[in-house]
């Protein structure tokens, strides 16, 4: 299977979606990362030379966050790219082999990068990985790699020290470059302007990325749906493409922070308007209803409803309202109509509702969920 860095985290929240991201299942990609693509290809076209990338699809508190992380980039002075020499988001792919061994680095192919001809049903059985650094060069004996960060959160050092991404990439490009010494990992944060670095030796980042490489070889040997059940569903279902396809919730959810549990919240709606749909669409098929202890009917009935002749409402109500008053009660009790007619009509006295039966006719009408009352 096709793996990659973003594959591998994904696979740590929930092993689903990642398994259906390796497989090229479609889904909705979340808009919450709309700003963040978009700077990243304004970035590449300023780098490049490319034409600048539409903002079209930015809505205007998009725009104009977009607007303020280009002019951060712009005042950040400090970030040395050379003329030469320096590869712009190039992707590579390699075969990992058994106990995660790296095989040999090259150009991805078209059916390994997102696009026209995006297909990691190509990779097979085989387990490959592939890597897209935002940029990297060389410097002395030293592999310069930079990742553009834009989101908000500032990972504590622990965390860059474990990243996956920063490991794999730095890991691979060692493996490219056997000639040089050094790998230096640079985060530089749009949003807050600063830039975070990590430099290890290549036999450092080669030791951290095997146990990674091992278990993306490892997981390709598994039962592929027995992974396809393994769900954890949780804030991250917010984000995830599959959404809408997926029916796992989440335990535990009050510790959600507001805006994820918005998110959560959100999703759980259009599960309930999507199952629902789906439910109705089942049991119009079913050949006989069933009866559900609390006396809830599922499945197609007919059912015999009555409604008032037409243009005799009207009077009908009037004569209900006279004889009510006639009979020393008070009309006011019998208003709620919030029932079907037939409900209501069974709660008046006999001798009123006998008095409009001639204003009423009956209709058939098909019933897919009778709920108890
Ligand atoms: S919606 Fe949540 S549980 Fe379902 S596949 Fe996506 S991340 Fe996993």
């Amino acid at each position: 299977m096709l793996w990659s860095s973003t594959i591998v985290k994904t696979d740590s929240d929930c092993p689903r979606q990642s398994l259906w991201s390796r497989e090229g299942k479609e889904g909705e990609q979340w808009d919450g990362y709309r700003v963040g693509s978009y700077i990243h290809d304004w970035i590449y076209s300023k780098l490049t030379g490319f034409p600048e990338p539409s903002k079209d699809k930015l809505s205007i508190s998009e725009l104009v966050q977009a607007d303020s992380l280009v002019k951060n980039f712009e005042s950040m002075g400090d970030i040395h790219i050379p003329d030469n020499g320096t590869c712009i988001e190039q992707s590579y792919v390699s075969k990992i082999l058994e106990g995660g061994m790296q095989a040999e680095w090259v150009p991805a192919p078209q059916w390994a990068i997102r696009g026209p001809d995006w297909d990691p049903y190509t990779a097979g059985k085989e387990t490959v990985f592939r890597i897209q650094p935002d940029l990297f060069f060389i410097e002395g004996d030293t592999i310069v790699i930079y990742d553009w960060k834009t989101g908000m959160g500032r990972p504590s050092d622990s965390t860059l020290e474990s990243d996956e991404q920063s490991i794999v990439y730095a890991a691979a490009l060692s493996h490219m470059y056997p000639q040089m010494g050094k790998v230096r990992f640079v985060w530089w944060n749009i949003r807050h302007k600063t830039g975070r670095s990590i430099e290890r030796s290549r036999h450092e980042w080669s030791n951290l990325a095997r146990p990674i490489f091992k278990a993306c070889y490892d997981k390709d040997q598994s039962d592929r749906d027995a992974i396809e059940t393994d769900t954890r569903p949780g804030e991250h279902c917010g984000r995830c493409p599959f959404s809408k396809d997926c029916l796992s919730v989440s335990d535990g959810h009050e510790s959600l922070p507001d805006v994820d549990l918005y998110r959560y919240s959100s999703r759980l709606s259009t599960l309930a308007s999507r199952v629902s749909k789906e439910l109705t669409k089942r049991l119009k098929v079913r050949t006989s209803p069933v009866k559900l202890p609390d006396g809830s009917v599922i499945g197609l009935q007919i059912k015999t409803s009555s409604k008032w002749r037409r243009g005799e409402k009207e009077r009908g109500l009037q004569i209900v309202f006279d004889s009510l008053i006639e009979h020393g009660m008070n009309p006011y009790e019998f208003l709620d109509v919030r029932d079907s007619l037939g409900k209501w009509i069974e709660r008046l006295p006999e001798d009123v509702s006998s008095r409009i039966q001639g204003l009423l006719t009956d209709f058939n009408r098909t019933v897919v969920i009778e709920r108890k009352n």
